[in-house]
């Protein structure tokens, strides 16, 4: 392998940050390789990135689906890590192709089936031995979220307490893009994800609820730094299947997510219409999926940074015991939209998903995380991570606060 040779594969929102931040750091980034189904996006990005940063990259296609193909690709540019920010679907095919060649793999979105919207770590965690034998890494989850919550909630676990109790993951896109309705990443995955059943954990299970867009669903207003007051909804999140599993000690663990009341309209008219059907069905002849077609006609999230105004914020409140003490620590990150399109083009949830999947790569690369094997981001150092991150354009605070309440 050649030492800072990194191969991105996907080249939208996210991956155009991504690309954009190697170039900014070409010290650790020698030679940087964008491959994506087809050469339009990757060109685009090429040329962007030479404007912005006078730094060149190398373009490519290839149909990730195709382990066998994405492996011809890895002997060909030769790369130390591969980042796979195509979509979901694709995870275990890249998955596959890193073993068969030898190199470390590092995603931001947990495998998922096309034809089933349901995700689960299970297949990717099964990659473990394969992953040791060889002697390689595969780094699961380094967007925002999952990602750097997780790193957060293992960074706050670390300094602060002996033992962690309770969770709350926030999520905040305080932003305005001025659109009637528009998806801030993949409107396929985004539609797939936000409709799903809402779960929780709560004394060692798994507590069911109703989705986002039901009447009866679980929402609050939270108080968010710098953002203000937003209507939190209780949204099952992968990174919560991983966190559990690795701090035992968690009693409660939730995820919330802020939903404008237009959103949810939007939501509740597509899917009593079927237009976010994952499923086939018959048009003048052929079949198409109505959530393919949907995201044909929805804006491109990467489109929408110009003029995208407002902030994201994302954070933790987590509830821990030290000395037999309880308390309290809030870590959130504010990030601005406008300013991440000023650097590099983007909005802030390709901006917040994009960094940090690049920043988990210099980890590897500098030998700051080791270790072979299927990893999830709290099992790794959080400290070098997030002291990066923050030079890197995703800073984070820690405060004092006090627990969410256990009924809302
Ligand atoms: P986009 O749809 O904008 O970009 C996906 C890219 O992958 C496109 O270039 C697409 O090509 C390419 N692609 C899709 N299928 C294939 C294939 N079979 N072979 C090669 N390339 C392919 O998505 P986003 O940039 O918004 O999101 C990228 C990923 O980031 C997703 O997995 C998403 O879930 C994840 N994400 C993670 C977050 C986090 O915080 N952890 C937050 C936000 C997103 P084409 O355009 O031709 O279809």
């Amino acid at each position: 392998m050649a030492k800072g040779t990194v191969l991105i594969i996907g080249a939208g929102g996210v991956g155009s940050v991504a690309a954009h931040k190697c170039a900014i750091n070409k010290d650790v980034f020698k030679k940087i390789h964008l491959a994506s189904r087809s050469i339009a996006k990757p060109n685009a990005i090429q040329k962007n990135v030479k404007k912005r940063w006078g730094v060149d990259i190398e373009t490519h296609v290839v149909d990730a689906d195709k382990a066998k193909d994405v492996a011809a690709l890895i002997r060909k540019v030769d790369p130390e890590v591969v980042i796979n920010l195509a979509l979901p679907y694709q995870d275990l095919s890249i998955m596959d192709a890193c073993l068969e060649t030898g190199v470390h793999y590092i995603d931001t979105a947990n495998y998922e089936p096309i034809d089933e919207a349901h995700f689960e770590y299970s297949w990717q965690w099964a990659y473990q031995a394969r992953y040791k034998k060889k002697g390689i890494m595969a780094v699961l989850g380094a967007g925002f979220d999952p990602g750097v919550t997780n790193a957060f909630i293992a960074y706050i676990a670390k300094k602060y307490f002996d033992k962690i109790k309770y969770v709350d993951i926030l999520d905040a896109n305080a932003g305005s893009h001025g659109k009637s309705f528009a998806t801030n990443f993949n409107p396929e995955i985004n539609i797939r994800e936000v409709t799903q059943e809402v779960k929780h954990w709560n004394k060692g299970k798994w507590v069911k609820s109703p989705p986002i867009m039901d009447p009866k669903s679980t929402h609050f207003t939270f108080n968010y730094p710098v953002a203000g007051k937003r209507e939190s909804y209780l949204l099952y999140h992968e990174e919560m299947e991983s966190l559990v599993k690795h701090f035992p000690s968690v009693e409660r663990m939730r995820f919330w997510m802020t939903f404008g009341e237009n959103y949810l309209t939007h939501l509740r008219v597509m899917e009593s219409i079927g237009i976010s059907r994952i499923d086939p069905v018959m048009f003048e002849g052929r079949p198409i999926v109505p959530i393919q077609f949907l995201k044909a006609l929805l804006p491109d999230p990467a489109s929408l940074a110009t003029g995208y105004s407002g902030k994201a914020v994302i954070g933790c409140i987590v509830t821990g015991v030290k000395n037999g003490k309880e308390s309290t620590k809030y870590i959130y990150n504010v990030c601005d939209h406008a300013k991440c399109f000023r650097e590099v083009g983007s909005q802030a949830v390709s901006y917040t998903a994009g960094v940090p999947p690049v920043i988990a790569a210099m980890m590897v690369m500098k030998g700051f995380w080791t270790g072979a094997g299927v990893w999830n981001v709290e099992q790794l150092d959080p400290e070098p991570f997030l002291k990066t991150l923050a030079k890197n354009g995703l800073p984070h605070k820690v405060i004092n606060y006090k627990p969410l309440p256990a009924k809302i």
